[in-house]
């Protein structure tokens, strides 16, 4: 039994291996986010766990949500172009905002920027439920059937200005933005729950990746984490 059991799970790793051949790819650039988590837990005092948000980049295919040329670039650590102006973020941003969130798998989340889709589906597996809202309507079509053919069918996507958030879901544990406003929109901080996390990048040139909660009486608390470089929150 013990025999069958274990060359039954030598046939599925082979096959998974060969059905993703940036499998290897994948896991190097994971190690490497998770040794620059450590550098930021000392210069920026990140205390959010870390450990779900590895696995989960560790399952997403990065290399299925950028255009067919550009798959073998997908795991490094960086920015890609996804067309229309836009960019896929850099695979250690999309880790470090998962992680300030601090998201519980029984928890609904709401993302604002759905562009390739690729950190709608890291938080589809972090989360019980992802809505996320585009702007730009054929990126966020082709990210809704991207995500549909990878089966992240708890990913719900429309198209729509983020600025008003999606209030039919609304409130939401947390919301993760991806495109910097130049002040934090109302409406964002009205569709989170009491205890709920924004994650969002603010500013026009010198943006500030910010983490604001809502505390139970109603006023919320803002902490600046890093430094990043989004596109802007368009209207
Ligand atoms: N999360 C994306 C990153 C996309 S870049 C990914 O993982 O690929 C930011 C995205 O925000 C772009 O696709 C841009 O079109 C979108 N965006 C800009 N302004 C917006 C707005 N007001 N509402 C919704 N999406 C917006």
């Amino acid at each position: 039994m013990m025999v069958a059991a274990l060359a039954m799970g030598a046939t599925v790793v082979a096959m998974a291996q060969n059905d993703d051949p940036y499998q290897d790819e994948r896991l190097e650039l994971v190690d490497k986010i998770k040794a620059q988590f450590a550098e930021l837990r000392q210069e920026t005092g990140l205390t959010a766990p870390t450990e779900g948000v590895l696995e989960a980049m560790a399952q997403v295919p990065r290399h299925a949500f950028v255009p067919a040329a550009m798959a073998h670039q997908a795991y490094r650590n960086r920015p890609l172009s996804i067309g229309h102006a836009q960019t896929i973020s850099q695979p250690l941003i999309v880790a470090l905002m998962s992680a300030l969130a601090e998201i519980d798998k029984s928890e609904k989340v709401l993302e604002v920027g759905t562009g390739s889709g690729y950190q709608a589906a890291v938080l589809g597996i972090l989360a019980a439920e992802v809505y996320s809202v585009e702007i730009i309507e054929p990126l966020g079509l082709t990210a809704a059937e991207r995500l549909s053919e990878l089966g992240y069918d708890n990913v719900h996507t429309r198209i729509g200005d983020g600025h008003a958030g999606w209030p039919e879901h609304a409130p939401y544990d947390a919301i993760v933005v991806t495109a910097a406003p130049d002040h934090i929109p109302n409406a964002l901080i009205e569709q989170l729950k009491t205890g709920g996390r924004l994650v969002i990048p603010v500013g026009d040139f010198d943006q500030e990746l910010v983490v604001v909660e809502k505390l139970a009486d109603g006023t919320t608390r803002k902490r600046e984490v890093i430094p990043v470089r989004f596109v802007p929150l368009t209207r």
